[in-house]
C-alpha cells in the first residue's frame, strides 16, 4: 500500500521551477513565501466532501479542477490575485477492514459497482492521479503555486479535500461583501443556472441537448473563476460576492450586509420552470454578483466588452424594505420565488 510519503510524493510534488512570489513549496515543515509589498493577504478555506459537494462517480480530474476553480472564484470576488494554496485530502478507504487489500476507495465510481471493479480502478492510484492532473491543470491555468497540505487515510466514509488558498490584493483596495449603497445597480456576469441546469440533466430532471448541454455540463464541471472580472471590478464596484448558493440567496448577503433591499428585473431572464429557478436559485454558478453607482455603468460595459463576458444589469439596491429581494418581469409582474437558493443545514 503506498504511504502517505509516497502519495505525496507521487501526486502533489512538483520540481521545482522559478517562482517569485514563493521561497520554498511541498516537502519541508512549512512553506515559506514572499508576499509583495503594500498588498494585504487575502485568506479563503473550502471544504469538499463527497455525497455533499461531489457525487462519488464524480469523474476525478473535473473534480481537481473544480476543487481549486471554487476557491478561486473566492479570490476573483475579493478582487484578489490568487498565489498560493494547500490542499488537505482525507482519502476513504472502504477496505479499512481488511488492511492487507490496501486499496483506496475510488470515489470516481458508483457506490453500487461491484469490487472488483473498484479493485481495478485504484491500484494504479490512476483516480488520485487524475484528481491531481486536473488540480494542477486549474494551478498553471491561473499561476497558483500549491505550497503543501496534509494527506490521510479516513475511515471508510466521505472522501474530503480542504483547500486553503491565499491572495494578494493592494491594501484598502479588496471588494467587500459590505458597501452597498442605496441606487447602486446590480450585475452578474456570465450566465447563472448553467450549472444547476447540468446537474438537473444529470439527474433526469430535464433534458438539455447540443451545445447547450455541452456549456451546463462545463459549468457544473469545470468552473471558470471570474478573475480578470474581480481585478477589473477594484475602484468599480461597491461590493461583490460570487454565486455559490444561488443568485437571490447571494444577493441576500450583499443586502444583508448592507442593511438595504433591492429590486430586479432581469433583462434575460427565462420563463417560468427550471431555467428561470435555475437563474435565480441554482448553486455553483462561480459568476460574480456585484454593485455599483449608475455612474459606473459605462465603464463596466467596457470591461464587459474587453472580457467578452456578458455583464448585466439586474437591478438596483433601494432603502430597506420588508421584503429583501422582489423580482419583476418584463411586465413589471411581481414573481419573486420562495425559495432563493441552496443551504446545506435547511
Ligand atoms: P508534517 O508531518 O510536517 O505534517 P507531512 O509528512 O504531512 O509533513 O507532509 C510533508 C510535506 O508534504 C509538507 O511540506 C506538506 O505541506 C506536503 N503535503 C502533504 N500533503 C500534501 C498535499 N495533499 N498537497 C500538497 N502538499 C502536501
Ligand atoms: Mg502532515
Amino acid at each position: 500500500m503506498a504511504s502517505e510519503f509516497e502519495l505525496i510524493a507521487k501526486h502533489f510534488t512538483r520540481p521545482s521551477r522559478p517562482l517569485h512570489h514563493t521561497e520554498l513549496g511541498v516537502g519541508d515543515d512549512g512553506a515559506l513565501v514572499r508576499p509583495a509589498a503594500n498588498c494585504e493577504l487575502v485568506i479563503s478555506t473550502d471544504l469538499l466532501v463527497e455525497g455533499t459537494h461531489f457525487f462519488s462517480e464524480a469523474e476525478p480530474e473535473s473534480l481537481g479542477w473544480k476543487t481549486l476553480a471554487v476557491n478561486l472564484s473566492d479570490m476573483a470576488a475579493m478582487g484578489a490575485v490568487p498565489r498560493w494554496v494547500t490542499l488537505g485530502c482525507v482519502l476513504c478507504n472502504e477496505f479499512n477492514s481488511v488492511p492487507s487489500s490496501g486499496h483506496f476507495r475510488p470515489v470516481g465510481l458508483p457506490v453500487s459497482t461491484a469490487p472488483t471493479d473498484k479493485f481495478a480502478h485504484s491500484t494504479d492510484g490512476g483516480w488520485l492521479a487524475a484528481f491531481a492532473r486536473g488540480f494542477f491543470a486549474c494551478a498553471d491555468r491561473y499561476g497558483v503555486d500549491l505550497i503543501g497540505g496534509d494527506t490521510t487515510r479516513g475511515p471508510a466514509g466521505a472522501t474530503t479535500f480542504s483547500v486553503t488558498i491565499f491572495g494578494e490584493v493592494p491594501r484598502g483596495q479588496a471588494l467587500l461583501r459590505s458597501g452597498a449603497q442605496i441606487g447602486d445597480h446590480i450585475w452578474v456576469s456570465g450566465y447563472p443556472g448553467r450549472a444547476a441546469l447540468g446537474l438537473a440533466h444529470l439527474q433526469g430532471r430535464t433534458v438539455l441537448q447540443g451545445c447547450h448541454l455541452d456549456e451546463c455540463l462545463a459549468a457544473l464541471h469545470r468552473p471558470i473563476p471570474r478573475l480578470e472580472l474581480g481585478l477589473a471590478l477594484r475602484g468599480i464596484a461597491s461590493s461583490a460576492i460570487d454565486v455559490s448558493d444561488g443568485l437571490l440567496a447571494d444577493l441576500g448577503h450583499i443586502l444583508d450586509a448592507a442593511n438595504v433591499s433591492a429590486h430586479l428585473r432581469i433583462p434575460d431572464l427565462p420563463d417560468a420552470g427550471l431555467a428561470r429557478d435555475a437563474y435565480l436559485a441554482g448553486g455553483d454558478d462561480y459568476e460574480l454578483l456585484f454593485t455599483a453607482a449608475p455612474t459606473r455603468a459605462d465603464e463596466i460595459l467596457a470591461c464587459a466588452e474587453q472580457l467578452k463576458l456578458p455583464l448585466r444589469d439586474i437591478g438596483t439596491v433601494l432603502a430597506a424594505t420588508g421584503d429583501k429581494v422582489k423580482v419583476f418581469d418584463r411586465q413589471g409582474f411581481d414573481i419573486t420565488p420562495a425559495r432563493r437558493g441552496f443551504d446545506h443545514f435547511e
